[in-house]
């Protein structure tokens, strides 16, 4: 033991050095645009709470009925006894808000990627990936036995090259994230939808970062790029814009559903999504579908940013997304970043740095999150405040 503790600290000791250890800030408050931490009060510009539905009154009148009506905990398994109705009314309410004819729900959105990949591709199959896809669609991947091909991130070229590689397999399917979420770029779905129906190939798409806000009916990317009828599995989280709370889901045909309720492991093997959380994500769905005016904050949320930040000289990837990278390149950008965030924080604006290797070298990144929840007063905060901090880093002194 004590030869493994000396080899995990060294480990440990070695991340730090390289500036890559994760520190935790603990909120002491519910999330929200406004939230406090153990040390400081902040505005919150780095949640995934992007229709501010994570701490909505209805969302949390309909958890709480929920304690009272169907308990606490499931305490089993799905295919034991731990269905309630509401369960099923779910996966009916996502499978309708997405476009496909049945959803399966599991605990997280990682385990919904755990469990796809297995269940449906085989010795026989191809599989091709983005190069930038989520860790659990990486690991879901590895877990089959499928050949595994993998194409730059959206780059058509090499994902053409890559279905002519895999030419000859039983099943074929390309996989993709509908938002990567490092740049707050979007697939092109369309046209690898294209490329699919040449090659006679399935599309499947992580659409977490999207689902209840991108598109005009927040649909989410397939919505967005007007391909709903073309894409065969859609996965998602509830864990982001549908009230943050957690659980996840596959979205396909009724065949595909029910083979992955027989034999998808993370479904079978672990406990149901809890029951309050059930109840507040069909409520925080049907907000996302019923009701216009969350996304509409968040998208003028999102613009007013854009142009004041344009408007201050910073340089923003391009796009619409929530997501908003604000970038700092070159060999010192890594530091800057780190630092403004760290200044920005001392003015009340929680936001986080991302340099190499969470992104490629050379492209450190603050990126801000807008949220519906954000006024309009909250948003010139937050550009006022990496003015400053900006300031405060590059020109010390004045
Ligand atoms: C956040 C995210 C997940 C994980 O979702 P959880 O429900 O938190 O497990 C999976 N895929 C993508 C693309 C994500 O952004």
């Amino acid at each position: 033991m004590y030869l493994i503790k000396d080899d995990l600290a060294r480990e440990l000791n070695d991340i730090e050095e390289a500036g890559l250890l994760k520190r935790e800030r603990q909120l002491t408050s519910a999330q929200s645009a406004h939230v406090t931490t153990t040390e400081t009060e902040a505005l919150n510009f780095c949640a995934n709470n992007y229709l501010g539905l994570a701490d909505h009154p209805e969302v949390l009148t309909a958890a709480r009925d929920a304690l009272d009506q169907w308990g606490f905990g499931m305490a089993s398994v799905r295919f034991i006894c731990g269905t309630q109705s509401q369960h099923r009314d779910l996966e009916k309410q996502i499978a309708e808000f997405v476009g496909q004819e049945d959803a399966i729900l599991y605990s997280s959105c990682f385990d919904a990627n755990g469990g796809l990949f297995e269940v449906l591709f085989g010795a026989e199959d191809a599989i091709i990936s983005d190069a930038l896809n989520h860790a659990s669609l990486i690991d879901g991947i590895r877990l089959s036995k499928a050949r595994r091909f993998r194409y730059a991130n959206a780059d058509l070229a090499d994902l053409r090259a890559q279905l002519e590689a895999a030419r000859g397999a039983r099943r074929t399917v390309i996989v993709t994230d509908g938002v990567f979420s490092m740049d707050g770029f979007y697939a092109p779905l369309d046209e690898i939808c294209t490329l699919a129906e040449e090659f006679g190939a399935l599309v499947m798409v992580d659409d977490s970062h999207a689902v209840g806000f991108v598109g005009d009916g927040g649909r989410g990317t397939p919505e967005l790029m007007k391909v709903m009828d073309r894409v065969d599995i859609i996965s998602g989280t509830l864990g982001k814009a549908l009230g943050g709370a957690s659980g996840g889901y596959i979205a396909a045909r009724r065949e595909v559903v029910d083979l992955l309720r027989q034999r998808s492991r993370p479904y079978l093997f672990s406990n149901a999504v809890a029951p309050s959380v059930v109840a507040g994500s069909r409520k925080a769905l049907e907000l996302a579908a019923s009701s216009t005016e969350q996304r509409e904050a968040l998208g003028r949320n999102t613009t007013l940013f854009r142009e004041l930040m344009d408007d201050a000289g910073f340089e923003l990837l391009p796009g619409s997304h929530p997501i908003t990278p604000v970038m700092f390149r070159g060999d010192d950008g890594a530091r800057q970043a780190s630092q403004i965030a760290d200044a920005m924080l001392d003015r009340g604006v929680y936001v986080i740095a991302f340099s190499y290797p969470v992104v490629p070298k050379g492209q450190a990144r603050i990126r801000v999150q807008l949220s519906a929840a954000h006024s309009e007063e909250d948003v010139r905060t937050c550009v006022a405040a990496f003015i400053a901090a900006r300031d405060d880093v590059l020109a010390p002194g004045n």
